[in-house]
């Protein structure tokens, strides 16, 4: 084997950690909550972080869940979506898997090369007299394009969901992500930004939708006397998850500062090596750098996403493929009329293209230095 002349990680690097508490903090809240002897339903920590919560994400109504998956699935049932929905093809598995959940036909469409969101030009080439809704996703974090998605579905009477699993904490003009479309889905689950080790939210724009959410995900159960109105689901957080998430809240700012520092790093770093991109930010938004995502040109850089994901491991350096497979390319999905791979071009030229890198709050400059640097040497051998 070549001797590598950078000296690899001496312990692994993976590509996020979660963040964590000091211990005491978590003993004290954990000893609140068993002297309240409530742990679940709605309880004190509950109600004090869905308040907190509608402040930092600058949100009208929200609910919490038990996990962004559970989440989506009832936002689809709330909206009473069925048919078709339109979503996109480059996504974690939960977004085509909460339509099939309720017997809906996922039909993906193309993304748009740049935010690698999907293509609002190309929505409307997707309608039938089947489609119901646009189930759209910030992808990384990154907004899509909100406007355009808007007006596509007032023209044609369509509900929009958007999974915003990775999106906590973004702006669109000052604007908090979840006021865009019917309802928006931000995962809580222990590799994102900000979590509650599983968890999520919905956020909708009105008081009677919240309501009709907080019913469904308590077994359709709306109190004691009134049961069963819905096919509900438990997707209901519990109190421990509630009071790690309060813990987390004071923390999570200072992790975003640390991240843009570090993102700050891996751009200067990598900005002038030939065929390696990334995305550079929008006027009008803010990012919470939940995800440092580069795209890898083969041609111009000399090797593969794929060759250089595996060297990564050579210096104990853990990138992930995100997302990798496309979802049209899953066992039960790619026989979908819209899973054709003319149908999406651009999907399966990026799908080969992305690699992300480490990126947390406690990961230090001189290591993502040294990460550049790995795939400076990479390029030269
Ligand atoms: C993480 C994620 C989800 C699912 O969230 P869970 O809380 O893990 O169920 C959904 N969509 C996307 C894009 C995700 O990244």
């Amino acid at each position: 084997m070549k001797k590598l002349r950078i000296d690899s990680f001496p312990e692994p690097v993976y590509i996020t950690r979660p963040l964590l508490p000091n211990m005491s903090h978590v003993v004290k809240k954990l000893e609140d909550i068993w002297k309240s002897r409530q742990i679940t339903n709605n309880g004190l920590q509950h109600k004090i972080f869905e308040e907190r919560l509608v402040d930092i994400l600058k949100a009208p109504y929200l609910s919490l869940f038990n996990n962004g998956t559970t989440a989506l699935m009832t936002a689809s049932r709330v909206l009473k979506l069925s048919g078709e929905v339109i979503t996109t093809p480059f996504t974690f598995s939960a977004t085509p898997h909460s339509l099939t959940w309720n017997h809906i036909e996922p039909v993906f469409c193309d993304i748009d090369p740049v935010t690698m969101n999907i293509d609002a030009n190309k929505i409307e080439s997707a309608i039938t007299n089947r489609t119901t809704g646009i189930l759209a996703v910030h992808a990384f974090g990154i907004p899509c394009d909100v406007s355009a998605i808007q007006e596509i579905a007032n023209k044609y009477g369509l509900k929009i969901i958007y999974d915003a699993a990775h999106a906590f904490g973004v702006e669109v003009n000052g604007v908090g992500i979840g006021n865009y479309g019917d309802i928006t889905m931000i995962s809580f689950h222990a590799t994102k930004l900000f979590h509650t080790a599983e968890g999520g939210v919905l956020i909708c724009s009105d008081k009677d939708t919240k309501d009709y959410i907080d019913i469904f995900k308590n077994s359709g159960m709306k109190n004691e006397e009134n049961i069963g109105m819905f096919p509900g689901i438990n997707g209901k957080m519990n109190e421990i998850q509630a009071a790690l998430g309060l813990l987390i809240l004071d923390l999570v700012e200072e992790d975003m500062r640390k991240r843009k520092e570090l993102v700050d790093v891996y751009r200067s770093r990598l900005k002038d090596i030939e065929g390696i991109s990334f995305q550079k930010d929008m006027i009008g938004m803010r990012y919470n750098n939940a995800c440092f995502v580069i795209r890898i040109d083969e041609e111009k850089f000399g090797k593969s996403r794929d060759c250089i994901y595996s060297e990564y491991k050579k210096y104990n350096v853990f990138t992930r493929k995100y997302y990798s497979p496309l979802c049209s390319e899953y066992p039960h999905y790619r026989n979908l009329p819209s899973s054709d791979h003319r149908n999406l071009p651009v999907a399966i030229k990026v799908v080969k293209q992305v690699l992300s890198l480490p990126l947390y709050g406690e990961l230090s400059i001189d290591d993502v230095e040294k990460i550049c640097d790995i795939l400076i040497e990479m390029r030269n051998v």
